[in-house]
């Protein structure tokens, strides 16, 4: 087993942006559930791919096209084997969560779903979990359902059954929330929603980066994620969803890749996954996210988990000795996000006067305006660790808190 800690200046060494100096401060980079710095592979991937392997993909006549379309679909099979799909035909690349959402909401809502029907969310998503089954609802004149947390951060399980009914046609809910970082019991609620024929959509944004994701242990129906959340680029994502569920929808957009035959008169889709995937797809991209995926395995997500642990248990014990200072989100089951609020100050001004000292946190509603709305707050400052920061950034954080709190009093 790998032991993060003691190997932590080499991995630090691994992502060139760690070196940076912020007004004379060592960069301290806290704002990782906003998305992730790269590692040194990552970045030389896509320096490879367009230097050495740039050819539009899915058109086999030349050398340099079969070596970008291999390449593609190789990080196809990756991202399978990652997350444990029965098959490469069900991961469809994306831009990104919020695109894989919105791809399920179109097409599962234009096949499923109809006036009167109901699509189940929490209190805690964010917007993207939100606003695409909300269009979706006006679209069809169907109604969003909403489970609600406590004041711990924890979904309430009993008011999500009660939910459930013959009406319900999905339940959408975040692995690990972005605001609160509560992970929650998916693999029940997955359960729970099946045993009323009920499919599931995960949204894990916030949690392939964290923890071992297994979608045919969950049994999740759809799973989404983004890949500048795992180290790897932007602008590239992931949908997985059940064959049997994507070869009854419909496709999403039209375009190239997308269609089997085209004529005024008839066109017919290609087979799955590119019915889903119109248009040119960020070849490089996903061959970057594969290479971001092996760097997460190489290191082992059981020893990013164990060692992400350890620093949010510190974090938590060390900002919670600040008088004055709250923290949102306080489940026994959470991951490497804290939300805090301190005093009176403006977590705004907070943020501000913590980047002067090179401390990048993010300040805000982080997109989940209705997580805000539950406690009568419009904003948190929020800090979210990654597996290359370290006990010390923590400490700087904290000494960082205590200074500006000091200079309002
Ligand atoms: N869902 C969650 C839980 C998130 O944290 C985020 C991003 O912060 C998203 C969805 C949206 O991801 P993206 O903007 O990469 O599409």
């Amino acid at each position: 087993m790998m032991d993060i800690k003691s190997n932590i200046a080499a991995i630090r060494a691994d992502f060139p942006i760690l070196d940076t100096e912020v007004y004379k401060h060592p960069l301290v980079y806290l704002d990782n559930a906003a998305t992730t710095q790269k590692p040194a592979c990552v970045i030389r991937r896509i320096e490879e791919g367009y230097s050495r392997h740039n050819a539009n993909v899915h058109r086999w006549v030349h050398f340099l096209s079969q070596v970008a379309t291999e390449a593609h679909e190789a990080a196809r099979q990756t991202v399978a084997s990652f997350l444990n799909a029965a098959s490469s035909s069900e991961i469809i690349f994306t831009r990104g969560t919020t695109e894989a959402v919105n791809l399920v909401a179109f097409s599962f809502g234009e096949k499923f779903v109809s006036a009167g029907n109901e699509i189940i969310v929490s209190e805690m998503e964010h917007h993207s979990n939100i606003v695409p089954w909300q269009l979706l609802c006006q679209r069809k004149g169907a109604r969003l359902r909403v489970i609600p947390f406590d004041d711990r951060g924890d979904l309430d399980l009993s008011v999500y059954e009660s939910l459930i009914n013959e009406k319900t046609k999905l339940v959408a809910v975040a692995q690990v929330s972005n605001t609160l970082g509560t992970v929650n019991p998916v693999s029940e609620m997955i359960r729970t929603a099946h045993a009323h024929g009920v499919p599931v959509l995960i949204d894990g944004a916030q949690a392939v980066q964290h923890i071992k994701v297994d979608v045919r242990a969950l049994d999740a129906d759809f799973y989404v994620f983004s890949g500048h959340k795992i180290y790897g680029p932007a602008g590239v994502g992931v949908l997985y969803g059940k064959e049997k569920w994507l070869e009854q929808m419909p496709p999403y957009q039209g375009g190239g890749e997308m269609i089997a035959r085209v004529s005024f008169e008839k066109t017919t889709f290609n087979e799955l996954p590119y019915k889903f995937e119109a248009g040119t797809p960020d070849f490089i991209g996903s061959t970057a996210l594969a290479e971001a995926i092996r760097y997460v395995e190489n290191i082992g997500i059981e020893n990013i988990h164990a060692y992400e642990s350890g620093l949010l248990a510190y974090a938590t014990q060390q900002l919670s000795q600040i008088e004055g200072l709250r923290i949102f989100g306080q489940s026994a089951n959470k991951e490497s996000v804290v939300s805090m609020q301190v005093d009176r100050i403006h977590p705004y001004d907070m943020g501000t006067l913590l980047d002067k000292l090179g401390i990048a946190l993010r300040t805000g509603h982080h997109c989940a305006e209705p997580v805000m709305a539950h406690y009568g707050i419009d904003s948190t400052l929020r800090a979210s660790f990654a597996l290359y920061n370290t006990f010390e950034e923590v400490d700087a954080l904290v000494a960082g808190i205590r200074k500006v709190k000091t200079l309002f009093e």
